[in-house]
């Protein structure tokens, strides 16, 4: 079954990670892929090759998704090369992890700017086209520590817990254009990310799991998949727990 075959999808942040993951899950399932990196140059430009051996179209965009102008002017480039923009999946983020005692307000910014402004980024240009088209699936990465918090990433859960409400109004004001948006909240996901962790805290944590593992980014595109699919046609404005029970 191909999911969303045809389908063109926007992702940000696929040269490394979960976004990686849903690239390739994407492509998969029969659908063209677009998909955007900033630094990781390397493996951005070798992606497209990869997702292009499905059969499918594929082409990477070097975009900050923190640039408004870049976002917008991503949009528009995308429509051209491939046509229509079905599906987007805000994945970019950052982490600049610190007690608030010794956070700095660049580390909050960056924060803030990479993860939450670069939802309202792409978002903005990407609901034209799919108000035109009548029809849209937008998900967003949030976390589990945008609903919990966690010490030492009160810049990191607000941006979270800030993705969680925007996508709910965003639910709200599109759903009578039937454009869909949702939002993935993943626990603990093995990326290098999560790599810079202490070994011992994460071994803790993984006891704490009800599954008593860590997830993997293709756990986190499943459910990615299914929220841009038609299984979940009249599901909108939710926030899907991707954490092995973590939170419950
Ligand atoms: P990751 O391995 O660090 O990868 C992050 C990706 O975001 C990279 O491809 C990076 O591209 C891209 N990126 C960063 N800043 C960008 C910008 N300004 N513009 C465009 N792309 C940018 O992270 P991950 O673990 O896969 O996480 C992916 C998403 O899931 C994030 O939103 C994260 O907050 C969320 N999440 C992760 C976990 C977890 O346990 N891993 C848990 C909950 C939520 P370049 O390297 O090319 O710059």
């Amino acid at each position: 079954m191909n999911l969303v075959a045809g389908k063109v999808a926007l992702i940000t942040g696929a040269s490394r990670g979960i976004g990686r993951a849903i690239a390739h899950r994407f492509a998969q399932e029969g659908a063209n892929v677009a998909f955007t990196y900033l630094s990781s140059v390397e493996k951005g430009e070798a992606l497209a090759a990869e997702l292009a051996a499905y059969g499918i179209t594929a082409k990477g965009y070097r975009s900050d998704a923190s640039d408004f102008k870049a976002a917008e002017d991503l949009a528009t480039q995308v429509l051209a090369d491939f046509g229509s923009l079905d599906i987007l999946i805000n994945n970019a983020g950052i982490t600049r992890d610190g007690l608030l005692m010794r956070m700095s307000e660049e580390q909050w910014d960056a924060v803030i700017t990479v993860n939450l402004k670069s939802v309202f980024n792409l978002t903005k240009a990407v609901i034209k086209p799919m108000m035109k088209a009548k029809s849209g699936s937008i998900i967003n990465l949030t976390s589990v520590v945008g609903i919990r918090g966690n010490a030492g990433q009160a810049n990191y859960a607000a941006s979270k817990a800030g993705i969680i409400g925007f996508t709910k109004s965003v639910a709200l004001e599109l759903g009578s254009r039937n454009i869909r948006s949702n939002a993935i909240a993943p626990g603990f996901i093995e990326t290098e990310m999560t790599g810079e962790l202490d070994e011992k805290a994460v071994e803790g944590w993984k006891q704490s799991i009800p599954l008593r593992r860590g997830g993997q980014p293709d756990e986190v595109a499943d459910a990615c998949l299914f929220l841009a699919s038609d299984l979940s046609r009249y599901i909108t404005g939710q926030v899907l727990q991707v954490d092995g029970g973590m939170l419950t």
